[in-house]
């Protein structure tokens, strides 16, 4: 009878099987996927380096405990522009997220296309991340309200919105041609 943890280990192997995992033994740990993600913050469980650790490692034990939050990637690709190792994460992140929701539907269930809407959302909107409003539209839309009652959660908001880099992003305002960039997104997005 399959167990959960023989069920993890064959995803495992049906990853690791993919050309998207040929480099992901170079991976060494160095956690610039997670200090970059756009998840991190929003879902502490989510974290890109600790889920490619536990897949190299084929710990499956370990990654039980986490696979709920492994399906939350956005697709942003921030990831991989600075991964040091060319490794691109944010490709075994995603293809991780697809195998949980099929191997453990029941991992994936609430909340499920939540903080991904509100990324596209967002995007669309204005071609550009606010993350402070991101971070707060997510925990609303998650019914983790009370989250941001925390003097935690206060100061990590605080520190996104006070942040010199967010102030220049907003500056920016659209990129230019965004409106036609718009509908291509829009209708890629409506056809995924
Ligand atoms: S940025 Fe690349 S090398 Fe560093 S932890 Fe992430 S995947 Fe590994
Ligand atoms: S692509 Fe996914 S894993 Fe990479 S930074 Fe974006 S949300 Fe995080």
């Amino acid at each position: 009878m399959a167990t959960p943890q023989s069920t993890a280990r064959d995803m495992f192997r049906e990853l690791m099987s993919t050309p998207i995992s040929e480099n992901i033994q170079r991976c060494f740990q160095c956690g610039t996927c997670t200090g970059i993600c756009t998840v991190t913050p929003l879902v502490p469980e989510f974290n890109p380096r600790q889920y490619i650790h536990l897949v190299q490692t084929n710990d499956v034990d370990n990654f039980l405990k986490v696979a709920h939050a492994a399906w939350r990637c956005v697709g942003c690709y921030k990831c991989s522009q600075l991964c040091p190792r060319q490794i691109n994460p944010a490709e075994i992140m995603e293809a991780l997220g697809t195998l949980v929701r099929k191997r453990f539907p029941e991992k994936s269930s609430s909340n499920q296309n939540t903080i991904n809407d509100a990324y596209h959302d967002q995007i669309l909107a204005n071609g550009r991340l606010n993350f402070p409003q991101l971070y707060v539209t997510s925990k609303l839309k998650t019914g983790r309200f009370m989250d941001l009652l925390s003097l935690m959660e206060i100061k990590t908001a605080m520190k996104m919105i006070l942040s010199p880099r967010m102030a220049k992003i907003l500056a920016l305002g659209k990129p230019s041609g965004w409106d036609r960039v718009r509908k291509v997104l829009q209708a890629r997005i409506d056809h995924s």
